[in-house]
């Protein structure tokens, strides 16, 4: 892919001039492509080069919302804009807005459709602004995203019984392994340092409260009775009955439980997907793609929050790939698919 045509550094010297006025641009550029200058009679010369605005010139009558100025197509907006012919003006006006220092400095969408729209109107202009945000380097690296991050809910099938399914968070494989060998991380979201005291308790508790997914006490599951706590009240006296029927009421108080939390886990599951997929991405990445990868060792608050770009080389599993730097070929990078973020091509315009 040719990256040239995403990713421009421009600086305006000098900026554009109000409107009806010579625009005097003067460009700096470090890349091949840059934004040339236009001048009014220049628009109207490419507004009677463009079929599509010859049309509505010369049925202007039957079109409402535009109008015609010292022979050019204007469209009637507050204030009235002129129509942009199709070709790289369009571009040029984008990135003039969007990319440069004085008159963009890389602000959001909404901020750069308005300036524009203040400015020039063209068929399609919101969707051209869009795609050209969409595929700004600049933007991509430097904005947090203000979404989930990509992946689906994958529903696990309830188990059928206890300790039929466990589970655990886990990170890895890792490349190269630790110095013993390991290649995995087991994940823990507390973050205490006197686990060895402190995890025969929690996992009491854990094992002894409702749990919202099974709607069940663990504990009860396992033993087919309440547990008793600490601090509940229990009888100064205690029997010890032997019951012939025990081991069948068990099973069956057992096999009650372990249907209901099913329904339950199904319910759960279903409500937690609901909630997980609302508003996230599914991304689906294949090899050549381009990507951008999270920053991992951000020393400040001002550095940039995605690094790249990379291109996908090899992918390893449903969510791992080898990545390779656009630029510097020998950064090479294994990367999981959660903090890699697309970044979008540039669609031409001319
Ligand atoms: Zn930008």
């Amino acid at each position: 892919m040719d990256t040239r045509k995403r990713n421009v550094d421009i600086e305006v010297v000098q900026s554009c001039g109000t409107h009806y006025n010579q625009c005097h641009t003067s460009v700096v550029t470090n890349e091949i492509q840059q934004i040339i200058p236009f001048t009014w009679e220049q628009v109207k010369e490419a507004q009677h080069q463009d079929e599509e605005i010859n049309n509505i010139i010369n049925d202007i009558r039957n079109h409402k919302k535009y109008f015609i100025k010292d022979n050019m197509l204007m469209k009637k907006a507050c204030p009235p804009v002129p129509v942009i012919p199709k070709g790289r003006i369009r571009s040029d006006i984008i990135k003039i807005y969007h990319d440069t220092l004085a008159n963009g400095a890389h602000f959001g969408r909404d901020r750069t459709i308005n300036k524009i729209q203040q400015r020039y109107f063209w068929p399609g202009i919101i969707s051209d602004i869009h795609n050209f945000i969409k595929s700004c380097l600049l933007c991509s690296q430097n904005n947090p995203l203000r979404q989930k991050p990509p992946g689906a809910f994958k529903q696990i099938k309830p188990p059928d019984g206890i300790w039929q399914l466990l589970t655990m968070d886990f990170h890895g494989s890792i490349t190269p392994t630790t110095k013993n060998g390991n290649k995995y991380t087991a994940l823990s979201n507390e973050k205490r340092t006197n686990w060895d005291e402190q995890l025969p308790f929690v996992t009491f508790n854990y094992n002894t409260t409702i749990h919202r997914t099974t709607n069940q006490i663990p504990f009860e599951l396992i033993y087919g009775r309440k547990p008793i706590l600490p601090f509940d009240q229990q009888q100064p006296l205690v029997t010890l009955s032997q019951d012939p029927e025990h081991k069948t009421k068990l099973n069956q108080h057992l096999s009650v439980l372990t249907e209901q939390p099913k329904a339950t886990i199904l319910e759960q599951q279903r409500k937690y997907r609901e909630h997980y997929d609302r508003y996230r991405t599914n991304p689906i990445y294949k090899i050549n793609d381009i990507i951008l990868v999270k920053t991992l060792n951000k020393r400040n608050k001002f550095d940039i929050i995605y690094e790249g770009p990379f291109k996908i080389t090899q992918q390893l599993g449903k969510t791992k790939f080898i990545v390779e730097h656009i630029k510097k070929h020998t950064l090479v990078r294994q990367v999981t698919i959660d903090v890699i973020i697309p970044l979008c091509e540039r669609k031409r315009m001319d």
